[in-house]
C-alpha cells in the first residue's frame, strides 16, 4: 500500500546561506521524488516538502548528514503543514522575515574544481582570476546586508552574461545561485597602475606584474579583504626596500607560496601544520625555518620560524604560477593604520610604499586582514582570528542576551553576542589612531547590521582611557558594564571550552588595568563567569618611565635589578651596563626613588622582557613582545634545572621576582650561556605556578585550570605547564578558537557581562 502524502516545513538554522545549501537541498529532494520548494530567508533557509512521511524522515536526516562541506547546522525543526500538492521542487527567491537568525559564511579559498578550471585551456574561465563557485569565493568581505543575495553584495554592480546567468539559474549546475558568480566577459577584471596612477598598458597584467616583481619591484596588490603589499622573497634588496618604506624594521613579514612542494624548500613541517596550511581557511602558518635557503633573512630575521600561507585566491594562484619559491605578502597598510580595502585610499596611502598597483573593480565592503595561527600542543593557537574563519561564531554553552563587548587597546576585536552565539569580529588593530577608531566604529554597524543584533548590554574594560571605553560610556539607553581584563581573558577561554562554575585562571600577558590602578598581567585568579578573586599575583615593580618601559626593555632590567639588589647591581658584571649609559641607568633607579612617571606592574610579559635585557639579548623592541619571543626562541632544551622562587602570603600570594632576578643575574655574571638561562627561566616559571596551583586547590577546593593572556602565545611555557598540571591530575583549559591574546578578550567581556546581568 502506499503512503498517503503529507506535508512539513522543514527549517534550518546555521551558516546555510552562500555554502551551496539550496543547490544541495534541490538536489536531496530530486533524489526521493520529494515535491515542494526551499526559500533562503533571513532565519536561514526553509523548505516545504510533500511525500511520504518515510521518505521526509529520510529526506531530513540526509540534511545534516550529507550537508555542503561549508555549511555548518545550529538547529533544524519540522513542522507539519497543509499538503498543498505541489507539482515539482523548486527553488525561490528570497524573502525577508521577521526573525533573522542566519549566520554568513567566512571569505572560503578557491575550491579544487575551480582551480582545475582555471588552469585548463579549454575551460570559459581559463585564467580567469575571480573564478568561484558555491563552495567557494568572497562572502563575508563582500556582503552589505541580509539575506545573502546577489543585489546585498558588492556583485550588485555586475550583470552576468547569458553563459552565467544559465549556471546561476541551472539547480544542476555547481554554480547554482554562486552569488558571487562571473566571468572574464561580464564580471569583475584586473588593471595594472604605476605609482603616479598611469595604468601600465599590458596585455597580460598578471604576467607584467609577475615580471615586475622579480624585476625587485614592489607591488600592492588588491586581494579579498584588502591590499597586500608583494616583493619576491628572494630579493634582499627588495624586501629591505619594503621594510624601509613601511616603516616596518624588525617584525616578520609573511609568505605566500604556491604549494606545499615551495614551502618545503624554506621550511619544515610537522602533518598537522601541512593540514592547517591546506585547510579552505588558509590561514599564516608559524613553521620552522630550514637551513639552508633561498628566502632572504630580511623576511623574519632573528626569528627561528616563517609565517607562510598557501593562495587562498585565484588571482594568488595565478600570480604565484609564474615560479617564485615565495612571495612576502604583508598587510597593505602604513605601520599602525588598518589595511587599505579601496582602491582610491590604497592609492594615497601606499604610493610611497609601492611601485605598482595591481587593482580589480570588485569592492570590498569590510576589511579582513589574514589569520594567523600555529600548532602547539596538538591544537591550532590564534595569534590573529580574521580572514577564513569571521564570522562563524563560538557556540556558547548557553543562550545569553545580546551584548556588544567592546574588547581590549591592543589587537582589538569586538564581539556581539545571540542566543548561543558569540560572534568575534576579525581583526581591527590597536585602537591608538583615529583610523583604526574608525574602523571599530564601522565593524560594530556593519556587523549589528548583517547579523541583525541590537545589544541590550555594552561590556568594555575598566581602563578610563581606553577609546573603548570612552565608546561605550558615550553609548544611551543600554545596559554598561565593565569587565576586568584578565576576568574577561580567563572568561574567554571558559567560554570556548564551555565551561562554567570555578576555576583556577592564570591570566599572563603585558598590560591590563587592575581594579587598584595597578598595571596587572602575572594573575592568579579564582574565577567564576561573573566574579573573580586575585589568589596570587607577582609582586609589584616600578616601570620607569611608564610606556616607554615597554618599548625599552632594559629600564625593566633596572628596575628588577635595583629591586634585588639594591645599588649594590652597579658592581654586577652584566652586559647591560656597559651596553647602557651608566647615567641613564643611574636616571632609571631615580625615577624609581622618587616615584616619578613609574607605574607599578605584576606583569609576567615585563619580567620576560627584563630577563632578555639582564641576558643581554634584547634593550630596545620594535614591536610588542619581541625581547619575550626571542627569549623563548633561543631557550635549549635541556636543562631541567630550576632558579629559586618563593612567594609571601598576604593578601593572598605574592610571587617575589627577587630570588629569580638573582639567580638569573648571578648566572649572566658567570658567563652561562642565555640559551641555558632561558631555559631554567621557563623551568622555573612552570615548576613555580603548578606548586602555586596545588595550594590554591587545597584552599579553594578547585581542580580546573585556565590558562589565557597573550604571554601563552609562548609554546614552550604553554607546552610546559600543560604537561605538569596533567601529571599533577589537574584539568587543564586553553585557547584553541580564539586567541589568547588581547584578540580574544571581547569574547570574554561578554560572558562576564552577561553572568553579571544574570545577577543583577
Ligand atoms: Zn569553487
Ligand atoms: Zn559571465
Ligand atoms: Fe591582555
Amino acid at each position: 500500500m502506499t503512503e498517503e502524502c503529507v506535508a512539513q516545513r522543514v527549517q534550518i538554522n546555521g551558516i546555510v546561506q552562500g555554502v551551496g545549501f539550496r543547490p544541495f537541498i534541490y538536489q536531496l529532494a530530486n533524489q526521493y521524488n520529494l515535491k515542494g520548494e526551499v526559500a533562503n530567508t533571513s532565519a536561514g533557509v526553509a523548505v516545504h516538502i510533500e511525500g511520504p512521511p518515510t521518505k521526509i524522515a529520510s529526506f531530513s536526516k540526509d540534511i545534516s548528514l550529507k550537508c555542503p562541506p561549508l555549511a555548518h547546522i545550529t538547529e533544524i525543526s519540522l513542522h507539519d503543514e497543509p499538503f498543498e500538492g505541489f507539482k515539482d521542487f523548486t527553488i525561490v527567491l528570497s524573502r525577508e522575515q521577521a526573525v533573522m537568525a542566519t549566520l554568513i559564511s567566512p571569505d572560503v579559498s578557491v575550491c579544487d574544481d575551480c582551480r582545475r578550471e582555471l588552469f585548463d585551456l579549454s575551460d570559459r574561465r581559463f585564467e580567469y582570476p575571480f573564478i568561484n563557485c558555491t563552495n567557494c569565493g568572497p562572502r563575508y568581505t563582500i556582503i552589505n546586508d541580509i539575506p545573502y543575495d546577489r543585489p546585498k553584495t558588492s556583485m550588485k554592480h555586475f550583470k552576468m552574461c547569458p553563459g552565467c546567468r544559465a549556471e546561476y539559474d541551472d539547480p544542476a549546475n555547481r554554480r547554482f545561485h554562486a552569488q558571487p558568480n562571473a566571468c572574464a566577459e561580464c564580471g569583475p577584471h584586473i588593471e595594472l597602475y604605476d605609482n603616479t596612477g598611469q595604468k601600465v598598458a599590458a596585455e597580460k597584467p598578471l604576467a607584467k606584474t609577475a615580471k615586475l616583481l622579480k624585476q625587485g619591484y614592489i607591488v600592492a596588490l588588491k586581494g579579498l579583504g584588502g591590499f597586500h603589499l608583494a616583493v619576491d622573497a628572494e630579493n634582499g634588496q627588495a624586501v629591505e626596500a619594503l621594510r624601509r618604506r613601511k616603516h616596518r624594521e624588525e617584525k616578520p613579514l609573511a609568505l605566500m607560496s604556491y604549494d606545499v612542494e615551495c614551502i618545503l624548500r624554506f621550511a619544515r613541517l610537522r602533518p598537522e601544520e601541512e593540514q592547517l596550511l591546506i585547510s579552505p581557511q588558509r590561514p599564516i602558518v608559524l613553521v620552522l625555518k630550514k637551513e639552508p635557503h633561498s628566502i632572504s633573512e630580511q623576511v623574519a630575521p632573528g626569528n627561528l620560524y616563517f609565517g607562510v600561507m598557501l593562495p587562498y585566491t585565484p588571482l594568488h594562484y595565478l600570480l604565484l604560477n609564474y615560479g617564485f619559491t615565495a612571495l612576502v605578502m604583508t598587510s597593505g597598510n602604513l605601520s599602525e593604520e588598518p589595511i587599505c580595502i579601496d582602491n582610491d585610499d590604497a592609492f594615497k596611502r601606499l604610493s610611497g610604499i609601492a611601485d605598482y598597483f595591481l587593482i580589480h573593480n570588485r569592492d570590498i565592503y569590510l576589511r579582513s586582514d589574514d589569520s594567523i595561527a600555529r600548532k602547539t600542543a596538538g591544537s591550532t593557537r590564534f595569534i590573529r582570528r580574521s580572514r577564513g574563519y569571521v564570522p562563524v561564531p563560538v557556540f556558547l554553552k548557553r543562550k545569553i542576551p545580546s551584548i556588544l563587548a567592546c574588547g581590549a587597546e591592543l589587537k582589538n576585536t569586538i564581539c556581539l553576542t545571540k542566543d548561543n552565539n558569540a560572534f568575534l569580529s576579525q581583526h581591527i588593530g590597536d585602537l591608538e589612531n583615529l583610523e583604526t577608531y574608525d574602523f571599530f566604529l564601522l565593524t560594530i554597524q556593519h556587523m549589528q547590521r548583517i547579523l541583525d543584533i541590537k545589544p541590550e548590554i555594552i561590556a568594555f574594560d575598566l581602563h578610563p582611557d581606553y577609546l573603548s571605553t570612552r565608546y561605550a560610556r558615550e553609548q544611551q539607553d543600554i545596559q554598561k558594564i565593565q569587565v576586568q581584563h584578565h576576568h574577561a581573558h580567563i572568561a574567554s577561554a571558559m567560554a570556548e571550552n564551555q565551561i562554567d562554575g570555578s576555576v583556577i585562571g592564570l591570566a599572563f600577558d603585558g598590560t591590563g588595568y587592575g581594579t587598584d590602578g595597578n598595571i596587572w598581567g602575572g594573575e592568579v585568579l579564582v574565577v567564576d563567569m561573573e566574579k573573580y578573586f586575585r589568589a596570587a599575583h607577582f609582586a609589584y615593580v616600578p616601570m620607569p618611565g611608564s610606556a616607554a618601559a615597554i618599548k625599552e626593555p632594559w629600564r625593566m632590567a633596572v628596575s628588577y635589578l635595583y629591586d634585588a639588589f639594591g645599588s649594590d647591581f652597579y658592581d654586577l658584571d652584566l652586559p647591560l651596563l656597559n651596553a647602557i649609559d651608566l647615567k641613564k641607568i643611574k636616571i632609571m633607579a631615580e625615577m624609581v626613588d622618587k616615584k616619578v612617571n613609574s607605574p607599578l606592574t605584576s606583569s609576567l610579559g615585563r619580567l620576560f622582557d627584563g630577563i632578555a635585557a639582564i641576558c643581554g639579548i634584547r634593550y630596545k623592541v620594535a614591536f610588542e613582545g619581541q625581547a619575550a619571543m626571542e627569549l623563548e626562541m633561543l631557550a635549549s632544551d635541556n636543562v631541567k634545572d630550576v632558579y629559586d622562587y618563593e612567594w609571601k602570603t598576604a593578601d593572598g600570594h605574592q610571587i617575589l621576582t627577587r630570588p629569580i632576578i638573582c639567580g638569573v643575574a648571578k648566572d649572566v655574571a658567570q658567563g652561562i650561556a642565555p640559551a641555558v638561562i632561558s631555559c631554567k627561566f621557563h623551568q622555573t616559571l612552570i615548576r613555580m605556578f603548578s606548586d602555586l596551583c596545588e595550594v590554591i586547590r587545597k584552599e579553594n577546593g578547585l581542580n580546573r585550570v585556565v590558562l589565557s593572556g597573550g604571554v601563552f602565545q609562548n609554546s614552550l611555557l604553554l607546552t610546559g605547564l600543560i604537561n605538569v598540571l596533567e601529571k599533577r591530575k589537574f584539568k587543564v583549559f586553553s585557547h584553541s578558537k580564539v586567541p589568547a591574546n588581547d584578540g580574544g578578550i571581547s569574547l570574554g567581556q561578554a560572558l562576564v557581562a552577561a553572568a553579571v546581568a544574570d545577577k543583577i
